[in-house]
């Protein structure tokens, strides 16, 4: 019991100061619906979570599922992006995480062979989507745990047909200027024009990008700006930006994050820039948020016990 009032402790922490402007906390807010589902479950399991997970190389034989949160779930039934695919290359293949819910792969197939219609563009240099069995990761991303969340890399594939070698030693491009604060000259329309097909996507959550990357795209947009209010602000999502899929229909024990504000966000991002170019004085009120320890089983839904041991 003391584990689980700790763990609803530092979980509501998080979530309350994640709350308005742009921040890092973001990405992996948890709801608190989310923190009482994950503390219901496992309790008495204290092993560490991702040495579990990441040492797993093949998806679970289940029906496909995205189980708990974007940063404290797991998923079953992932299937594998394709290597190299007609419009697509999976990156770092070495990192074996190329592992998504279908409807995941589905996307990122859809949004390759858009991307491909574009100047200079064969398609998409796709990163890590999640492990075989999703899960908390031994190295980077807080998210990225249940099947739902891609990076995609900024550098506009110029062919398809790289090496596996090529694949661990080609590096993306970075997109913006001044900490966040302009685009630089690698960033192009055709970048604004893969956001927005993906945040028209009715598949897509959010997307995670620098702030100067959206004031881009608000200046230029016209007609119904609505789909704007999912570009969402983050810091160091300029080499990459990452998209998150809602939960989908019939996936229960998928927890949806708080919906993004209404409205286009535009304000927001021009303040964000307008902040990083200078810096309003620190809150004297600001308390940093307590350090996070690693994710125990018992900190994750009940289910992903199934997951880890199934075939
Ligand atoms: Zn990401």
């Amino acid at each position: 019991m003391v584990r689980r009032l700790e763990t609803l402790a530092l979980m509501v922490g998080l979530a309350a100061c994640g709350r308005g402007g742009t921040n890092a906390a973001e990405e992996d807010r948890l709801g608190f619906a989310g923190a009482t589902l994950a503390a219901m479950e496992n309790l008495a399991d204290s092993r560490v979570a991702k040495r579990l997970f990441g040492a797993m190389d093949s998806a679970s034989q289940q029906t496909s599922e995205a189980i708990g949160f974007y940063s404290r779930g797991c998923a079953a039934g992932n299937i594998q992006l394709a290597e190299t695919g007609p419009t697509w290359q999976a990156m770092r293949l070495s990192r074996n995480r190329n592992w998504g819910q279908p409807i995941l792969v589905d996307f990122l197939q859809d949004l390759s062979a858009f991307a491909a219609t574009q100047p200079g563009w064969a398609g998409l240099y796709i990163g890590d989507l999640s492990q075989p069995r999703g899960g908390p990761m031994l190295t980077g991303h807080a998210s990225h745990q249940i099947g739902l969340d891609a990076d995609i890399w900024m550098l506009p594939p110029d062919r398809l047909n790289l090496t596996p070698a090529e694949r661990e030693s080609l590096s993306s491009i970075r997109t913006d200027a001044n900490r966040g604060a302009a685009v630089n000259g690698a960033w192009s329309p055709a970048h604004a024009a893969i956001l927005e097909r993906a945040a028209r996507d009715p598949r897509v959550e959010r997307i995670f990008v620098f702030p100067a990357a959206k004031v881009w795209m608000c200046e230029r947009a016209t007609g119904d700006t609505s789909w704007l209010g999912k570009i969402r602000l983050l810091a160091n999502h300029n080499y990459h930006f990452h998209v998150r899929l809602s939960c989908p229909a019939g996936d229960p024990s998928c927890e949806a994050q708080d919906p993004v504000p209404a409205g286009d966000g535009c304000a927001e991002a021009r303040q964000a820039v307008a902040n990083i170019l200078n810096p309003p004085p620190p809150d004297p009120n600001y308390v940093p948020p307590p350090p996070r320890g690693d994710v125990l089983m018992s900190d994750l839904p009940g289910q992903c016990l199934a997951v880890l041991t199934a075939d």
